[in-house]
C-alpha cells in the first residue's frame, strides 16, 4: 500500500498539472477542495432480528455545475477519504468527457457477499432516505449511478424509494442512473464504462506516434491483454478488447485467483465456468495463478486494472511488465508507481479519461428521464423511410436488383442503443483527440494532460459565473 492516502495522491496530480495553467491560486484552490460530506450511521434489522450499524457517506466535490454525479460503493474498505478522491475525480472526468455535472460519490460500508439480498435492499433503501432528508439526492442537485458492488438492482431500489418519499412524481427518475431498462434506464448503461474503456484504448493503439514509442504495432488486433476484476467494467471492457478490438485476453485476475493462457481466453467462457465452479480457477487450458496480484506482474502488452484502487503501488511496479497500463478502475496506480511507470517509458491510459463512459452514458439516461422519451422513438421509422427511398432510387438509377429483404436490413433506422453507443464512442474519441493535443502541446504524460483539461474547464465555469472578479 501507499503511504499517502488516495486523496493526497489526487491532490498531487492536480498539483501537477495545475503547475501547467495561469488560473490564479485562490480558484485553483476552489476547484482541488471538496465542497461537501456527509457521514452518516444508520441501523438496519439483519435477517436473524439483530441490529447492525452502517457508516455510509455521500462527499460532493464540486457544484460549479448542477446536479453533482457519481456512483454509489458497497465495499468494507470504503473511507470519507476515499469518497471524497473519488467525488474529485468525477469533477474531472465530467470536465474531460463534457458532462455538464460536478462531481459526487458515495460509499457505503458493507460487504456484500455477508449480507443476504433483503439486507442490502434495507441498506440501500435506509441510505437513499438519509441522503434525501440532507438534501445529497435529487434530479438536479445530486446524482448517484453503480459502482464497485452495486449494480442496476441497487438503482432500482434508489429510485423506488426516492419516488414513494419525494413530492416530485414528474422527474423523479431521473434521481439515480444506472437502473434496469425496463425502470427508466437506457440500453446500454450497465456495459458503458467497459465499452468506454474499449474505445479509449482502441484510441491510444490507434495512434502511431505512441505505439511507434512503445515499440508496439499500431492498432489493437492481436494485442496480448491482462484485465484485473472480472465485474462490470472488468467483463464488459474485456468483452469488447477481445470481440470488436480482436485483442487477445491472455491473463484475468478475480480476488479468489488468477488464470493465464498465452494463447487467449474466451471471456465469456470463463464468466460461465466461474458461474458454474465459483471460480475462475481450473479454467481449460489455463495455468492456475493462485496469488492473484501476481497476475499483474504477466507479460503483456496491455494490464487493465479494473477492481480497485492502489494495486500497482510501489512494491510491485517494478516488475510489471505491461507497455500500456489501461486505468479501468478509479486510482489503481499510487503516485509513486506512476512516477516509475513513467520513468520506464509505460503508457498510462489515465481512469478520468478512459472509465468515463459510465458517467457519458449516465448522462443519456439522465437526459432520457427527464425528456420522457426513449432515444431514437420520434426518428428511426422516418430514417428507415428515407434510406429505403434512397436505396431504391439509387439502385434503380444504377440499374441493379436488389431484394426488399436486404433494403430493409440495409435501410434500418438507428434505435436507443445505436444512439447511446455512438454517443459514447463520440465522446471518447474527441475527449482523447483533446486530451492528447494538450499531452503534445504541454509535453505531459497523458494524466497530467487529462487534469489539465478538466482544471481549465472547470476554471472556466466558475469565471463565467462572475463570482470571482
Ligand atoms: P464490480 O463490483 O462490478 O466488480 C469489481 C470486481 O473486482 C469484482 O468482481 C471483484 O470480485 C473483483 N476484485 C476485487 N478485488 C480484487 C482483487 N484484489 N483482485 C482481482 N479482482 C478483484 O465493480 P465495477 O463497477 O466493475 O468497478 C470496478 C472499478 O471501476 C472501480 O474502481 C470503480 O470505481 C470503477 N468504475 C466503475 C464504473 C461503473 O460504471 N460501474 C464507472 C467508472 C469507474
Amino acid at each position: 500500500m501507499s503511504t499517502i492516502s488516495f486523496l493526497d495522491q489526487v491532490h498531487r496530480m492536480f498539483e501537477k498539472a495545475a503547475a501547467y495553467t495561469d488560473h490564479p491560486a485562490g480558484l485553483l484552490s476552489q476547484i482541488n477542495i471538496c465542497n461537501s460530506v456527509y457521514h452518516m450511521e444508520f441501523p438496519i434489522v439483519r435477517d436473524d432480528g439483530s441490529i447492525k450499524v452502517i457508516k455510509a457517506w455521500r462527499a460532493e466535490h464540486s457544484q460549479h455545475k448542477l446536479p453533482v454525479k457519481g456512483g454509489i460503493r458497497f465495499a468494507m474498505a470504503v473511507t470519507e477519504d476515499e469518497v471524497m478522491a473519488l467525488a474529485s475525480l468525477m469533477t474531472y472526468k465530467c470536465a474531460i468527457v463534457n458532462v455538464p455535472f460536478g462531481g459526487a460519490k458515495g460509499g457505503v460500508m458493507v460487504d456484500r457477499r455477508k449480507l443476504s439480498d433483503t439486507e442490502l435492499e434495507r441498506v440501500t433503501r435506509r441510505y437513499t432516505y438519509e441522503l434525501l432528508r440532507k438534501n445529497f439526492i435529487g434530479p438536479g442537485v445530486d446524482v448517484p449511478a453503480p459502482d464497485y458492488g452495486t449494480g442496476p438492482r441497487e438503482m432500482a431500489w434508489i429510485m423506488d424509494t426516492y419516488m414513494t418519499l419525494s413530492s416530485d412524481k414528474l422527474d423523479a427518475l431521473a434521481c439515480v442512473t444506472g437502473k434496469p431498462v425496463g425502470h427508466g434506464g437506457v440500453r446500454g448503461r450497465n456495459e458503458a464504462t467497459g465499452r468506454g474503456t474499449f474505445y479509449g484504448i482502441r484510441e491510444a493503439c490507434n495512434d502511431i506516434d505512441r505505439m511507434k514509442a512503445l515499440g508496439l504495432e499500431t492498432g489493437l488486433a492481436g494485442k496480448t491483454i491482462v484485465v484485473q476484476g472480472l465485474g462490470n467494467v472488468g467483463f464488459h471492457a474485456a468483452k469488447y478488447l477481445e470481440e470488436e478490438g480482436d485483442a487477445k485476453i491472455v491473463g484475468i485476475a478475480e480476488y479468489e485467483g488468477a488464470i493465464y493462457n498465452p494463447d487467449g481466453l474466451n471471456v465469456e467462457s470463463v464468466v460461465a465456468h466461474r458461474k458454474e465452479t465459483g471460480s475462475i480457477l481450473n479454467y481449460e487450458g489455463a495455468q492456475n495463478i493462485e496469488n492473484s496480484a501476481e497476475a499483474l506482474e504477466l507479460p503483456c502488452d496491455i494490464l487493465v486494472p479494473a477492481a480497485l484502487e492502489a494495486q500497482i503501488t510501489k512494491k510491485n511496479v517494478d516488475r510489471i511488465q505491461a507497455k500500456i497500463v489501461a486505468e479501468a478502475a478509479n486510482g489503481p496506480v499510487t503516485a509513486d508507481a506512476d512516477t516509475k511507470l513513467l520513468e520506464k517509458g509505460v503508457l498510462i491510459i489515465p481512469d478520468v479519461y478512459l472509465n468515463a463512459g459510465g458517467v457519458t452514458v449516465s448522462y443519456f439516461e439522465w437526459l432520457r428521464n427527464l425528456s420522457h422519451v426513449r432515444f431514437g422513438r420520434m426518428r428511426q421509422r422516418f430514417e428507415q423511410q428515407a434510406n429505403k427511398r434512397i436505396i431504391s432510387a439509387l439502385s434503380e438509377a444504377a440499374g441493379l436488383k436488389i431484394s426488399d429483404e436486404r433494403i430493409a436490413e440495409l435501410a434500418v433506422g438507428a434505435d436507443e442503443l445505436d444512439l447511446v453507443n455512438s454517443g459514447l464512442e463520440e465522446t471518447m474519441i474527441t475527449a482523447y483527440n483533446e486530451v492528447t493535443e494538450i499531452a503534445k502541446d504541454k509535453n505531459t504524460d497523458l494524466r497530467t494532460a487529462a487534469f489539465i483539461c478538466a482544471i481549465d474547464k472547470v476554471a472556466i465555469a466558475y469565471l463565467e459565473m462572475g463570482i470571482f472578479p
